[in-house]
């Protein structure tokens, strides 16, 4: 099946001007993956390690200080037997999805002036323009460079995307007249941020219904009540402002939003973040819902709980790259992760070891030249400290986890080396009684 979305070597840098000093910040580096139709894929990892910043770069909303490089292929057409858009009550509407209906988005999309909103909050901005100021090509396929071995590579990235909108070098008209809303949706991950303040809900949302449906005004005020309904936001609440709305209201009111228009890729960013459980499992039934329609979803969380209820496949950044791409039946039940990292991940579940990773993630701007994970591995060795290790076969580790040990192939520590003497903040053992004493 051909792929909705292909991904290659997605890179971002931020250059950041302190005093006199000025910093390249490493916040994406080399990410590539596909996205077929109908699929969800989680985007793991912990606050700061680029999550939100691949999202915001798939829509045009860095901010000016931002360089992106590679490319992100979006496919032509929708899936096939689908060419329409829903409107919010679920029913199909002619004028959908890929037709341009004016310059101007609905108020309550992203646009380039929202740019930096929800683009990792860890990361400085400078200015509050938005980037793709490309020309708004629309590429040929192939275009992407290739990355590690076990993903498609030069000749065969974006397959099937003959004529796909590249959107990370499409233009910001292209970007909001044709993209954002009624391509790809995205639930931002401060929703506050994106919701007009001034104009209640219900405005916002009838005029979003409006401007990507095309719904009749006799039917507009149903579509509202049932676009409210689909994200669990109370009706009675539709008559108040932005500021009046808990987070967990807002965030709702965000999610009914982005899905008013039906994009066939919606981007999902921290979409659980403020809910309490039975908010996060009907959050979480709505997306799948969403895919189970043929859409397609990247969630981006650290909610691993949901994203164990609604991935086909998780992948997990650290560092601003991806360590590790897989199916999310092995990655949460058997045999597991292989990354070291995000076996720790999976290890900090309340529901699990409970045992938090120790140590911290590097700077973005001062990144090792061997594996960023290193000083927090228990199982590295001297070569992950020089070499980095490149995405093969779903890992990127010298030393990855393998479910049935073989003998002779015990791996020697980073504290067993002469050059590398043990560190005093050695981190945890995979040995449980030395993580107790670690932790007590
Ligand atoms: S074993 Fe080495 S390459 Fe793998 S995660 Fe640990 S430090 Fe990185």
């Amino acid at each position: 099946m051909s792929p909705l979305l292909s991904v290659r070597d997605l890179s971002v840098r931020f250059t950041v001007h302190r005093s006199r000093s000025r910093r390249r910040v490493a916040a994406v580096t080399g990410a590539s993956f596909d996205l077929a139709p109908g699929e969800c894929l989680a985007l793991v990892g912990e606050s700061g390690c680029g999550k939100s910043v691949l999202a915001s770069a798939l829509l045009g909303l860095l901010p000016a200080n931002a360089t992106t490089t590679g490319n992100a292929l979006l496919a032509p057409a929708p899936p096939a037997g689908d060419e329409r858009a829903l409107t919010a009550d679920g029913t199909a509407l002619e004028n959908g999805r890929g037709l341009p209906t004016g310059p101007g988005d609905g108020p309550n999309l992203p646009t380039g002036a929202d740019a930096g909103a929800g683009s990792g909050s860890s990361l400085p901005t400078d200015a509050d323009t938005g980037a793709g100021s490309g020309p708004g090509l629309l590429t040929g396929v192939g275009a992407g460079a290739g990355s590690g071995p076990g993903l498609p590579t030069g000749a065969d990235a974006g397959a099937g995307l003959e004529g796909g909108l590249d959107l990370l070098s499409a233009g910001e008209r292209v970007l909001a007249s044709r993209v954002r809303g009624r391509l790809v949706g995205l639930i931002p991950q401060s929703p506050a941020g994106h919701l007009t303040p001034v104009r209640t809900i219900r405005s916002q949302l009838a005029e979003t219904i409006r401007e990507l449906t095309g719904v009749s005004k006799a039917d507009l005020g149903g579509a509202v009540l049932a676009a409210a309904e689909r994200a669990a936001f109370p009706a009675d609440h539709l008559d108040l402002h932005p500021h009046e709305l808990s987070g967990g209201l807002a965030q709702r009111a965000a999610t009914a939003l982005a899905l008013v228009g039906g994009a066939p890729l919606l981007l999902a960013d921290e979409p659980t973040t403020g809910l309490d459980r039975d908010l996060v499992d009907r959050t979480v039934a709505e997306l799948r819902g969403h895919v189970g329609t043929g859409r397609t979803l990247l969630m981006i969380t650290h909610d691993l709980a949901a994203a164990e209820q609604i991935a086909d496949r998780v992948a997990v950044m650290y560092a601003g790259r991806i360590v590790e791409l897989t199916d999310a039946a092995s990655f949460f039940g058997s045999p597991g992760p292989r990354h070291p990292y995000a076996r720790r991940l999976l290890d900090a579940l309340p529901t699990r070891a409970f045992a938090p990773i120790p140590g911290m993630p590097p700077e973005l701007d001062a990144l090792p030249s061997g594996c960023a994970f290193a000083p927090r591995c228990a199982a590295a060795t001297p070569v992950c400290t020089t070499d980095l290790p490149l995405l093969e076969n779903g890992v990127a580790c010298h030393h990855p986890h393998t479910p049935i040990p073989h003998p002779g192939t015990d791996i020697p520590r980073l504290s067993d080396h002469p050059e590398f003497p043990a560190d005093p903040a050695e981190p945890a053992s995979e040995h449980p009684e030395k993580n107790d004493a670690l932790h007590s």
